[in-house]
């Protein structure tokens, strides 16, 4: 919205996985955009067909940390990934997480090798848990909290969780819960429930696309109609 800034987009895609940009153009694009920082989030190690692992993680990391260089001093280039929730607890968090500055953690359908999605169940459960909010939000958290995750994406995508569970626990444990602006995955109700429960959100793109790096206006509709711009960590009053 005109009177909010957005400072930061931590949730981005390229080519790497199933973008359609380079890292580089994400950049450019954040640039053009005003932004002070942004992450280059590619999907974790885990997801079957967009995971980005092995060799081409390390030629990623290694592109981000010279964008960093070359940018420095323009836009802060941050090396992020998006985990995703492998089973009850569990995600595809590398070994060297602490290189990592911004890690999300999502649920995904098509994740390797550990829940029933890998083998072409694509239930709406995690570990056969089905309907079952609460305890979807609890396996969530766990693999969160034992990764020490800064954002969990899209709450509700593809998995009903408890929202208010959700956030009481991510304030305890300083985890932000995530406005998407790609879809719609949080009620405007869920949204300012969470921003009493003194919970932070944060606004992401989810760009696979540059054209839609710093694309906001969805997420910044729904925060709006929720009054909860207070909540949000990346924005500033314009
Ligand atoms: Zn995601
Ligand atoms: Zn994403």
């Amino acid at each position: 919205m005109q009177d909010h800034r957005i400072t930061g987009d931590y949730h981005t895609h390229t080519y790497y996985s199933h973008g359609t940009g380079s890292p580089r153009e994400n950049v450019l694009a954040a640039i053009d955009r005003g932004l002070d920082e942004i992450a280059i989030s590619e999907h974790g190690p885990g997801h079957f067909s967009y995971g980005v692992r092995g060799k081409k993680l390390e030629r990623l990391n290694a592109e981000i940390a010279e964008l960093a260089r070359e940018f420095s001093g323009k836009i802060r280039v941050m090396r992020g990934i998006e985990l995703n929730v492998t089973g009850f607890g569990k995600s595809d968090c590398p070994k060297d997480r602490h290189d990592y500055d911004v890690v999300i953690i999502g649920y995904h359908k098509g994740v390797l090798p550990f829940n029933k999605h890998a083998l072409g169940i694509w239930g709406e459960s995690l570990l056969g848990i089905r309907n079952d909010p609460h305890r979807n939000a609890e396996g969530i958290l766990e693999a969160a909290a034992k990764c020490r995750a800064d954002i969990i994406s899209h709450p509700n995508l593809y998995l009903k969780v408890d929202i208010p569970y959700m956030a009481k626990c991510c304030r305890e444990l300083g985890i932000l819960l995530e406005v998407n602006s790609a879809r719609v995955t949080l009620t405007s109700e869920e949204i300012r429930l969470i921003k009493d429960s003194g919970c932070g959100l944060i606004i992401g793109s989810d760009a696979h696309s540059p054209d839609r790096v710093g694309d906001f206006a969805l997420a910044s509709a729904s925060v709006t109609s929720a009054d909860a711009w207070d909540a949000v960590r990346n924005a500033v009053k314009a």
